[in-house]
This record gives structure tokens, C-alpha cells and sequence, in this order.
């Protein structure tokens, strides 16, 4: 952390400055604390260059956007109302509809507004991360790189799904949605794919699960496994992105 030349003319460089009631004279943590706490914070939340911009107040929901402003309310009630709401999100629609400066912009809010700890991580890259960490050459453990994912107080995970699956993504992706669920910790989870059932022949429920299922046909379901879906269910309020997007495409289309 950098250490400022100029000594805080609020607190004169003790972290506590002066306040009074009346004739109350009492101490708080003082602003030049808190801006340095924030920015430690976010240096440490590992957010990816090319989203470090992204704020809930300039995600677009206007115009052409329309069908996303329930999906930013919704963005933005979760980061009013954390941490006396701890249940997650599962931000739900297709490439470039802008789940990840949503999760983005919460997690920015929650650091720089009320000062808790977040992290974001890239589910193919963690997997990549911890199949490294199998290999005797290299340092960390497949534990050290987990630890931080566990830990986070409020944990982003990008893109899940993203990784071809496998049995061991499969045992992956449970060991760390089960871990942070039993310690009931906060996940934000984006994924491009619908959230509808894996395999079975069940039918999708949205215009925008069965347009999915015709393009390509894996699902959140054969992505990460039955299982983790339904553990999904308890740990994340569903945020579906794209739906009235897509129908109001269709709609205009249809009509012209
Ligand atoms: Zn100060």
C-alpha cells in the first residue's frame, strides 16, 4: 500500500478523526482510511483489464437495451441489500449481453461502498490454474489455488460451463460450489449457457432456452452436472438476461 506524503488533514495521519455531537466528542475511522482500504480491496479482486470500467451506473438499459433494465434492478437491490440478503446470482443469457460488467459493477459497489472483500475469477482459467497445480514443477498446490476461490467473502465466477466437461471438471465445480455453500459465502455466477435441464428430453422453459437448444445443444444441465444445477437453485436468485431481449427481436422481426 502506498503510504500518502501528505499527512490527512482530517485525522492528521491517525486514521480517526474527530467527531462531535453536541458536546459528544467522539472518534471515527476517518475517509482517508476507508480510500485506502477500498483501493487495497479492489487492487486485491483480480478484476480483468478490459472490465475494470464497468459500474451498475454505466451498464446501457435504454433503447435497443430495454429488456435489461429488470436485470440491472436486479443487480442493483442485490448490492443494496448485501450482506442482510446473502443468496447469490446466476446471471443467465447469451455472449455479450453484459453479465460480467453486471457482476463487474456489484462487486466494485460492494468494495468501494461498504468495503467488503470480492474476487473475481475466470472459471476456465482456475480449471487450467489447478490442472497446473498437478504438475510436480510447478509451486502451488491445487489447495492454494482453491483457498482463495473458498475464502472470498463475495466470489464471481465467470463464464461457468465455459470448460469442456468432464468427470474431474465435474468433481471441480462441486468442490467449490459445495464448499461455498456449506460455509454459506455469496457466489455471483454468469454462464452463457440456458439453465435448463442436462440430457433428458425435458423442454426448455423460455423462447430463449428452445432458440438455445436449436443452435446448440448443451445446457447448463450437461454442462456442470444435475447435481450442481439444482445446488445452483439453492444458492443464487436466477437472473435470465436475454429472454424479453430476444422476444422483442423476434417480435419486431415477425412484423416487418
Ligand atoms: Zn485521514
Amino acid at each position: 500500500m502506498k503510504v500518502s506524503a501528505e499527512v490527512c488533514p482530517l485525522c492528521e495521519g491517525t486514521g480517526w478523526k474527530p467527531v462531535s455531537k453536541g458536546s459528544d466528542q467522539r472518534v471515527a475511522r476517518c475517509d482517508c482510511r476507508r480510500r485506502a482500504r477500498s483501493q487495497t480491496l479492489l487492487g486485491a479482486a483480480n478484476i480483468p483489464k478490459r472490465y475494470e470500467h464497468c459500474e451498475l451506473s454505466n451498464f446501457e438499459f435504454d433503447g435497443p437495451h430495454s429488456g435489461l433494465a429488470s436485470s440491472r434492478m436486479a443487480a442493483c437491490r442485490f448490492a443494496e441489500e448485501y450482506p442482510l440478503d446473502k443468496t447469490g446470482l446466476l446471471l443467465v443469457g447469451s455472449i455479450g449481453v453484459g453479465k460480467t460488467h453486471l457482476a463487474v459493477g456489484i462487486i466494485k459497489e460492494l468494495i468501494l461502498g461498504k468495503g467488503f472483500a470480492c474476487l473475481f475469477c475466470d472459471y476456465r482459467e482456475l480449471l487450467k490454474q489447478i490442472q497446473n497445480s498437478y504438475n510436480a514443477s510447478v509451486q502451488a498446490t491445487e489447495l492454494e489455488v482453491l483457498r482463495p476461490i473458498f475464502d472470498a467473502e463475495i466470489l464471481v465466477l465467470d463464464e461457468l460451463g465455459a470448460a469442456k466437461p468432464t468427470e474431474w471438471v465435474a468433481d471441480t465445480v462441486g468442490l467449490i460450489l459445495n464448499t461455498r455453500y456449506n460455509d454459506n459465502r455469496t457466489t455471483i455466477i454468469t454462464t452463457n449457457y440456458p439453465d435448463d435441464p442436462g440430457e433428458s428430453m425435458a423442454p426448455p422453459t423460455s423462447d430463449f432456452g428452445r432458440a438455445q437448444r436449436a443452435l446448440r445443444k448443451d445446457t447448463l444441465g450437461d454442462r456442470i452436472g444435475e447435481r450442481m444445477r439444482s445446488r445452483l437453485h439453492e444458492m443464487c436468485r436466477i437472473i435470465r438476461m436475454d429472454g424479453e431481449d430476444f422476444r422483442q427481436k423476434f417480435r419486431s422481426a415477425s412484423f416487418r
